[in-house]
Order: C-alpha cells, then structure tokens, then sequence
C-alpha cells in the first residue's frame, strides 16, 4: 500500500513555549515557598512522555502517519489525569504543558489525582468519522500499556468527545478483555459517563466569575461578557453567564472571527446558529462582526478567554480593557501578558482553578464507574459547586496571606504545597 505521508505539522505558531510558561509560573510561585532545588525540578518535568506515530489506512487505501503524544507529568497525588486533544498545533511541548497544567489543576481542587495529557497532531475535519475512529482505536492501542483505571485516565480536549472517548474505553475493554469504564471518563452516559460532565468546564468558568464578582464586591447581573472560543468551554459559559446568574453576553468568538452586539446576544442561539453554519460569524442578530483581537480589547466587565494557550500576550495584554479575567482555555495568557494585567490591576482567575469542573467531574465519573452506582444530574452539580466554592476560598486565601503578584501564583502556592506534601509523605525510592 501506498504510504501518503507523515501529516503536515506546522511548526508552532506561537513565539511563547507553554511548556516554558509552565515552568515559569512554577519558578514564581516556589520562590515564596521553602522549596528544595530536587524537589523543584521534579515539579517542572514529566516523568515521562509517550511519543509515537500511528500508521493508519485512509477510506482510499493510502497510509498516514501521525504524531502523537501522551505526557505523564506527576503521579504523586493519584493516578495521572487528562485530556486527549486533536489539532494540529499538538506537539511535544504543549503536551507536556497541558500535562503539568492538569497536576496543579486537580491539586487545586484537591481531587485525587496527578496529572497527564495527550493529542494527536490531526485536523479532525479533514478526516472521515471511519477515518476518525481507526485513528482513535490506533492511538488506544498505543495508550494500552499506559493508562488504566488506577493508573493514568484520559479524557476529553479540544476536538475531541464523547464518542472518541467511547471508541477508547472500547478498544481498551477489548484488548485487555474486561470492562473498565473508569479507564476513560468524558464517556456517553449509557457507556457509563457522568450527568453533567459535558457541561462541567463551563460551569465551573460560571461558578468562577459568580465568585470572582462577589470577592471583587461587583454585581455580576447585567454585567458585560466577551467569550473568545465558542466551543464546549466558551459555550456553556456563555449560557450559563446567562442563564444563571443574568450576566449580558455582548461579544463571542470562534476561529473565523467574532460576533458583537452591545445590547446583548443571545448565547444559546448563537451557539445553534454555529452547530449549523460551523461558524459563528454570519449570525445575522449581532450588530457587528470584529476580529478576535478586537474582542480581546472590548471595554467589558468580564473576558472569558475559552480558545487555546498563548491567546493573549503582552501586546494584546496593553489593549485589554475588561476588568476581570476567568480563563476557560489552559494557558491562554503568557506570563508576560500577566505582568502587564497585573500592573494594569485587571484581576485574572486562573484556568487551573476555572476550568478545573471538567475534570472534577471526571473524578465524579470514576467514583460512579468504580461504584457502580449513578447519580442523579442535580448530585453531581452540587458537588461540584462545593468543590469550586471550597478552591475559590483557598486561592483568595492564599492571595491575601502570601505577597503574591497575581491570582495565578497564590493558586499555584496552594497547589505546589499539596503536591510536595504528598511527594514527602510517600518517600523516594529506591
Ligand atoms: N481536558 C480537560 C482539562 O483540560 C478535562 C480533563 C479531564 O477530565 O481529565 O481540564
């Protein structure tokens, strides 16, 4: 057979390195912590990253390879967690930045577990769904030997859902010949995912802002809203803002530019009217259509960055003009786009504890899927609201207690604190 070609790769686009900016915001937050240089850079490096390429045969007969990664950065807290993303800016850094992102992540949320990641470097639309799933199935084959219930438990990212985590959990089941349904979360709800998980990272991103606005002493009724990204993150945030707590969505974005309207958009509308044109621009009911970047420097309340990392930096940071920040995306501010909003006194609620509802509630999955024993959506709302609230404290907490720059690094205080604790309690061996 024919073999096509490894898939086109762009080289990464952006000047900033995530896995850099990781550690970075690591350095800044160890140096207000007693923190041993050892232990430091086990903090900053995975324990190790699965790179391979899967050799897959196209509806046509022809083969493709593509690169794939699977970071398993720290498993000091539990089993490695995190998501599989398909796009093709995937490379080896921004795994290993999404990985270490999702440890201090679950450590600030104080679920039980280290963290992980991994993506493919794929457009998914260029491919057929048969296409898509030989793919998918060649990656779990790969991932077998790696991941497991009690071990490392991937998930949905960006670009992927519930039916690549079903086609995972399936070809996992069926090479090691049990059920597992804890393998994977992000699942269909009758292949044994969870209520409410589709929805979980935005709730969390609303729970956030609603928060956010209560600690800053702010009305979050009738505030405006700019959200960059409207896929599942940016959307149900959207809706939510809405729906809940009666914030006015003004502006949304997607990869083909934005959609403004002063007086107000309707989120769920929006987001139809982008489930049938794959686009929200054409929307016919906003007033205006801008860029991105002029989205980015809307004078509103609130920005919701919910795209991908390195969405803002110091340039675009100067021409910020909302007042708060509650980061949906991982890693959409570079640490210098933070020092500028820092100075420019624009608080910023990091995605490590905003986003952090999707994989909380991947915890709330696993603890059905090992018990066997579901419940009901309101249940799994409410934990997570606790969970969030109960993070939302222990970040201010430590922003008031520590003389931290930002929000960011009192979240990572918190966190580190807790990895290190466990890390010390089980020892080094041999
Ligand atoms: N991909 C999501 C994240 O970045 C969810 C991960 C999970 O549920 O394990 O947090």
């Amino acid at each position: 057979m024919l073999m096509r070609r490894l898939a086109d790769v762009p080289a990464m686009s952006e000047e900033v390195n995530p896995f850099e900016s990781l550690q970075e915001q690591i350095d800044d937050a160890a140096a207000f912590l007693d923190v041993a240089a050892d232990a430091l850079v086990r903090l900053k490096n995975p324990e190790r990253v699965l790179e391979t390429n899967l050799t897959v045969e196209l509806d046509d007969g022809s083969l493709e390879v593509f690169r794939a990664y699977r970071s398993q950065f720290n498993g000091d807290r539990g089993p490695y967690k995190g998501g599989i993303r398909y796009h093709p800016g995937v490379t080896r850094a921004e795994v290993k930045a999404l990985s270490g992102w999702m440890v201090y992540k679950c450590a600030v949320v104080d679920i039980p577990y280290g963290g992980g990641k991994g993506g493919i470097a794929i457009d998914p639309i260029q491919y057929s769904d048969p296409e898509l799933e030989r793919i998918t199935r060649s990656f779990a084959t790969e991932l077998r030997p790696l991941i497991g219930a009690d071990t490392d438990i991937p998930a949905p990212d960006v670009n992927t859902g519930r039916r690549e985590m079903n086609w995972i959990k399936d070809t996992y089941e069926t090479l090691e010949n049990t059920t597992e349904p804890g393998v994977i979360t992000g699942k269909a709800i009758d292949s044994g995912g969870s209520r409410g998980r589709v929805e979980a990272t935005g709730r969390s991103t609303m729970l956030t802002a609603r928060e956010a606005f209560d600690y800053l002493g702010r009305d979050v009724a009738g505030a405006t809203v700019a959200v960059q990204g409207y896929g599942n993150a940016g959307s149900v945030a959207a809706k939510l803002l809405e729906s809940e707590l009666g914030a006015n969505v003004v502006a949304v974005s997607d990869s083909s530019g934005a959609v403004y309207d002063q007086s107000g958009l309707d989120a769920h509308a929006v987001k139809e009217y982008k489930n049938r044109t794959g686009a929200v621009t054409g929307y016919a009911e906003a007033a205006e259509e801008l860029t991105n970047d002029e989205l980015l420097a809307l004078d509103v309340d609130l920005l919701v960055p919910a795209a991908l990392e390195n969405a803002i930096d110091a340039d675009l940071a100067r021409e910020v003009s909302a007042d708060v920040i509650v980061e949906a995306a991982n890693g959409p501010l570079t640490p210098d786009a933070d020092d500028v909003l820092a100075e420019s006194d624009v608080y910023v609620f990091p995605d490590i504890l905003a986003n952090a509802g999707g994989v909380t509630v991947s915890y709330f999955e696993w603890v059905q899927n090992r018990q066997r024993f579901y419940w009901p959506e309101e249940r799994v709302n409410e934990e997570l609201e606790r969970h969030i609230v109960e993070a939302f404290e222990g970040l201010v907490d430590a922003y008031e207690a520590n003389d931290v720059p930002n929000l960011r690094t009192a979240a990572y205080v918190v966190a580190i604190q807790r990895v290190l604790e466990a890390y010390e309690e089980g020892g080094t061996w041999p």
